[in-house]
């Protein structure tokens, strides 16, 4: 699973004067199934300035070679950084989709990565009965077994019957015993994994009774990171708990966004470092004033971008109000916001539930969170 540690050891790489084609490539499988990802890795190739292509041709040439016989093994979207003349090959699978992009420079070009890093949580999920426990570690749509509790000691229920009443306490209060020290080992360990992993998010899954004693003895800091809970079997594969976890985190994210709406609605009324309406946002985004930018999904909006600076605006100007350029019209302005923040280091927020994107196109479009 792709992580924070192969980002660092990226941007370690020292190539010299060599350079390092970085290709970012959807290839869920509808783009596989008429090879179209090949074609825009193609357009991607025609699009790179021709001095530095000549340096590269060997990579070029083991990309596409590699994009033609791996096709089986791929999952939504491929990462791949290679500089043949200093051994460099690096591939991450990704189980999301990418923006499509080429870069050749002298470092690996990381910034989608340390965007992904930034925007996406780590979520533990942690499966938990009387005796036993698994702990997992879901990334970026992708799952990953971290490690399995097992505690043999613990007496499994008696026969009915051939205790003596006192007999019988004696031995229940034993089981709990039990249960409660392989509980306490459980929580050790999970606690090692959240701060080894830097987890925030915590879903708990297993029988009502164990995830019951469970919550007795958990910490409060690490009952504060738990944001959902699940039915699971106890030794159901990966992939089915995969299945199983996504909707509880679509759910947390989705009402998460839902807050953050209220929030800067809230807030710009109060002109509380926040803004709502594209030209405001435009604004503080040149004066590299915005934190996060909160926009619609697929929403076209018309507007006008100038061909010298870039400064873009949502009126229809002819000449540009910053450098005197001619602006030209276009239909997709929020793609120039989303362009903008990211050149910025601001977090881009996409509402995509119906309900969260009208009240935003309701309310000015695009809203941003400003910095203090
Ligand atoms: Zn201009």
């Amino acid at each position: 699973m792709f992580e924070k540690a192969d980002v660092v050891q990226l941007e370690k790489f020292n190539g010299g004067d060599s350079l390092v084609v970085s290709l970012f490539l959807n290839v869920s499988p509808q783009e596989r199934k008429r090879s179209t990802y090949l074609s825009k890795f193609k357009n991607l190739v025609k699009s790179q300035p021709e001095d530095k292509m000549s340096l590269v041709k060997e990579d070029i040439e083991k990309i596409e070679k590699f994009l033609q016989s791996e096709r089986e093994s791929f999952k939504k979207s491929i990462v791949l950084y290679s500089c043949t003349k200093k051994d460099l090959w690096q591939r991450y699978d990704l189980n999301m989709e990418l923006n499509d992009l080429m870069v050749i420079d002298k470092t690996p070009y990381t910034s989608p990565l340390v965007d992904l890093l930034d925007n996406y949580q780590k979520y533990g999920v942690l499966l938990v009965d009387k005796r036993t426990a698994r702990v997992f570690l879901v990334f970026l749509g992708d799952i990953e077994e971290y490690g399995i509790i097992h505690h043999e000691d613990v007496p499994g229920k008696h026969k009915k019957g051939g205790w003596f009443a006192l007999a019988e306490k004696r031995y229940e209060r034993h089981i709990e015993h039990h249960v409660k020290m392989h509980l306490k080992d459980v929580i050790d360990k999970l606690d090692d994994f959240l701060k080894i992993k830097e987890i925030k998010k915590l879903i708990v899954t297993g029988p009502d009774e164990a995830i019951h004693e469970l919550m007795k003895m958990l910490p409060e800091n690490i009952k504060g990171k738990i944001v959902g809970r699940a039915f699971m079997e106890k030794y159901a594969s990966t992939e089915d708990i995969l299945e199983r976890i996504m909707p509880v985190i679509q759910e947390y994210e989705q009402m998460k966004k839902s807050k953050t709406l209220e929030e800067l609605i809230t807030r710009s009324r109060k002109n509380d470092n926040a803004v709502l309406g594209v030209d405001d946002v435009i604004k503080y985004l040149r004066n590299r004033r915005v934190m996060k930018v909160v926009i619609p999904k697929d929403f076209e909006l018309e507007g006008s971008v100038c061909e010298g600076c870039g400064f873009s605006s949502s009126q229809k100007l002819e000449k540009c109000i910053e450098c005197g350029a001619s602006m030209v019209r276009v239909n997709n302005l929020l793609e120039r916001v989303t362009e903008m923040a990211i050149e910025s280091g601001a977090i881009v927020e996409v509402l995509k539930e119906d309900k969260d994107r009208n009240l935003l196109i309701e309310n000015g479009v695009v809203g941003a969170f400003l910095k203090f």
